[in-house]
């Protein structure tokens, strides 16, 4: 099988040539059918943050594929089936926070993509506990950027709690912002959208934001608070100024959802206005299980728009500078159809 390997950080991605992978017990081999391009995966492949992975390793952590071969011990999938394979490429299951509902907090979760090899590849390993069963009716490159771009933005306007007449400021319109759009929509909330293309502020109109702050010209923090303040603000732009200034049109007891991962992101927040304005900073990542059956589920009942690029998989290193220079429509999507 041929898989695009990251052989050392900063470096284009090679193609390479390996065995098909053996699943040992518990997992699935999977061929790939589908893969999208998440800012994650060209974090991976730089090296940009902390805790980084051990190259050579194959990124990709919206994957979906058929399951071709069952690992010992697996018999709640079949061969044949459509699964997605997400960031949570399986966690302990016995610690407090698996055991919570929070896995996706779990101290001995792998990442696939990061952790393990992941779906930029012909065929790939999955841990079939955490491989989602993908609904009839959703095609692989609608669920691709619903398993890493759905599930994180859904779970992200959660933990914000949104609830209907709110209004929701998504800070970056890319593959994770033009799905925020809609999950805030389907809460009941007003959106506004803030981003720095013209083509995205488009997109955003396009998928129903309310309003739409260009941070190129715009003061973000002012037209907010102009229109009452934001209830929550998502922080999806992978730049360090754009979290500090959405937090700054934060009405009053509004919440700083803080997802993006620029590399060695720091923000300063003034605390007077934090204490005195009662306003709250989370960290969110990725979501559950359940949190992306329900995703897949909202798709399935034709309630969001997936907007990508369909590309094959050779384009990888020309696809990665295309998101850096902010040239894509929300989401590469890889088809393994087209072959190489
Ligand atoms: P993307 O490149 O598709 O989208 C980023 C968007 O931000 C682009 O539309 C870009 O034009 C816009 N942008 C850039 N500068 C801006 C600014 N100053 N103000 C407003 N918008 C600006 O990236 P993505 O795949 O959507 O991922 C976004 C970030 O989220 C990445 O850092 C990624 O690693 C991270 N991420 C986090 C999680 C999580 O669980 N926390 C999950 C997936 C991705
Ligand atoms: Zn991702
Ligand atoms: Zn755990």
């Amino acid at each position: 099988m041929k898989a695009a390997v990251v052989r050392a950080f900063g470096e284009p991605l090679v193609v390479e040539e390996r065995p098909d992978p053996e699943p040992g017990p518990g997992q699935v081999r999977i061929r790939v059918e589908a893969s999208g391009l998440c800012h994650t995966d060209i974090h991976a492949a730089r090296g940009d943050w902390p805790v980084k992975p051990n190259p050579p390793f194959v990124p990709g952590h919206e994957a979906v594929g058929l399951v071709e071969e069952l690992g010992d011990g697996v018999t709640h999938l079949t061969v044949g089936q459509r699964v997605a394979v997400p960031w949570l490429g399986r966690a302990c299951g016995r610690c407090e926070h698996c055991l919570s509902g929070w896995e996706t907090l779990c101290e001995q979760q792998i990442n696939t993509g990061y952790g393990c090899d992941g779906g930029y590849a012909e065929k790939m390993l999955a841990w079939a506990d955490f491989a989602q069963p993908v609904p009839p009716g959703v095609t692989a490159v609608d669920a691709a950027p619903l398993t890493c771009a759905g599930v994180t933005t859904y779970k992200a306007l959660k933990v914000a709690g949104v609830r209907p007449a709110q209004l929701v400021a998504v800070s970056g319109i890319g593959g994770l912002g033009h799905l925020a759009v809609q999950y805030a929509k389907i809460a009941g909330a007003s959106v506004a959208a803030i981003d720095v293309t013209d083509e995205k502020l488009e997109l955003a109109a396009e998928l129903g934001a309310d309003l739409v702050i260009d941070a190129r010209k715009d003061d973000v923090g002012r037209v907010l608070k102009d229109h009452g303040g934001a209830h929550a603000a998502i922080a999806l732009a992978v730049d360090d100024a754009a979290f500090a200034a959405v937090n700054s049109g934060l009405r009053r007891g509004g919440k700083l959802v803080m997802v993006a991962l620029p590399a060695h992101g720091t923000v300063r927040l003034p605390i007077f206005e934090t204490v005195l304005n009662g306003t709250s900073v989370i960290g969110s990542i990725v979501g559950t299980r359940q949190d992306l059956a329900e995703v897949f589920q909202l798709h399935a009942a034709g309630r969001t728009r997936v907007v990508h690029e369909i590309r094959p998989l050779r384009s990888v290193n020309e696809s990665i500078s295309d998101v850096l220079r902010g040239q894509v429509r929300a989401r590469i999507v890889f088809d393994l159809g087209m072959g190489w």
